[in-house]
């Protein structure tokens, strides 16, 4: 298999997008991955390296935010004093404006980069999903997804955006909720178990979005036994009767084992088997137009890992790194600077799960509930491999 034309988008600057010691979400996990997939490529990897952005303008980010909650984040990014955002998990911060405007113009970026080069972009340091046209929400200050299924449909895609981020992607759903030309599917931990509390199969859309929007709720624990069969059964036959021009992904890390945050369990064998799908996707129906961002993920050396090990696969790496090889120690030494954590030794990550409590049975409930909701049948697949 020879190596693909990727584009990665990293600029140190995208670190100033930083809440403070402390808090859930660090940028630096994000820039540990970038570095650790720089430091591991294959010399002959086609991989093209973007390292400068400048922030998004304020007519581009008003393409998804009202103009009020962006003089807002303008004016606290200026103060001094400590405001909240939302209600109280995303703090305004001194540059926030600059900051949350350079990952977002990273993400419009991508869109113009897999447009004109018909080959797949990583954007690790987006997929801020949880943003609201008129606030911020769950650490996100400006949707940076939004805005590139907003620039997609601007220049006449229709878009399919897929998310397996731990969290229902509300703010991308519920701003694109009645329109025809966004598919959105969506996988996350059970609303009634996690932030934000949506995403159920029975929102579908409204109007010309009627159908078009897709939840799959799982239960804490619910492992790669769901996420795997679940995609490969309902993910395919949507996108092909959809037709996507573009595809965009939210690769939250948070499904992750061992997330400090989340619960479903996921490991790095379901991660791959999802991307591997959507890149297949992606050649067969939108000649390889493909942006992946990063998203949520909490505990850093699987954020770390696991973002670099999706940037080895879009970049076609035949295997990707093996689970024992070890990881480069100038890694392992600048891990440890930034997290304060150990650093882990190689690519294989322990993961200690409970029984999963996934079955046959919970997985014919689910889409018993999504073919009720969307008036349509997800057979099996034949072959499942
Ligand atoms: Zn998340």
């Amino acid at each position: 298999m020879t190596a693909r034309r990727l584009t990665v988008i990293w600029d140190e600057r995208f670190r100033k997008y930083d809440f403070g010691a402390g808090h859930p979400f660090q940028m630096s996990s994000r820039a540990l991955a970038a570095r650790l997939l720089e430091a591991t490529l294959a010399p002959e990897s086609r991989v093209e390296w973007v390292r400068e952005i400048d922030p998004a303008s304020r007519a581009e980010l008003s393409t998804f935010h009202t103009p009020e909650y962006l003089e807002l984040v303008e004016r606290s990014s200026a103060g001094k004093r400590s405001v909240f955002l939302d209600t109280g998990d995303t703090p305004a911060f001194p540059g926030c404006w600059e900051a949350s405007g350079r990952v977002a113009s990273a993400s419009l970026r991508a869109v113009a980069l897999a447009r004109e080069r018909d080959a797949p972009v990583f954007q690790p340091s987006g997929g801020l999903h949880h943003a609201h046209p008129d606030r911020a929400s769950g650490f996100c200050i400006v949707n940076d997804v939004a805005l590139a299924v907003r620039r997609g449909l601007d220049g006449g895609d229709r878009v399919a955006y897929l998310d397996i981020d731990a969290h229902h992607g509300d703010g991308v759903m519920y701003g694109f909720f009645d329109s025809g030309r966004v598919l959105d599917i969506d996988f996350h931990q059970d609303g009634r178990t996690l932030f934000p509390g949506t995403g159920f199969p029975s929102e579908t859309g409204q109007g010309d979005g009627e159908g078009l929007k897709v939840n799959l709720p799982l239960p804490p624990g619910a492992g790669d036994e769901a996420l795997v069969p679940l995609f490969r059964r309902v993910v395919p036959p949507l996108m092909r009767e959809f037709r996507p021009d573009l595809i965009v992904l939210q690769h939250g890390l948070d499904g992750h084992a061992g997330d400090r945050l989340a619960g479903l369990q996921y490991t790095p064998d379901g991660y791959a088997a999802v991307l591997d799908e959507l890149l297949d996707l992606s050649r067969e129906l939108c000649r390889s137009r493909l942006l992946v961002t990063g998203g949520g993920g909490y505990t850093p050396e699987n954020v770390a890992r696991g973002l670099a090990r999706a940037g080895h696969r879009l970049a076609g790496s035949v295997s990707g790194p093996g689970r024992d090889d070890p990881l480069p120690i100038a890694w392992r030494a600048e891990f440890e600077r930034e997290t304060g954590e150990a650093a882990p030794l190689d690519w294989s990550i322990p993961t200690q799960r409970l029984p999963s409590p996934w079955n046959s049975g919970a997985e014919e409930q689910l889409v018993g509930d999504l073919e009720s909701a969307l008036g349509r049948r997800f057979p099996r697949p034949r072959i499942q491999s």
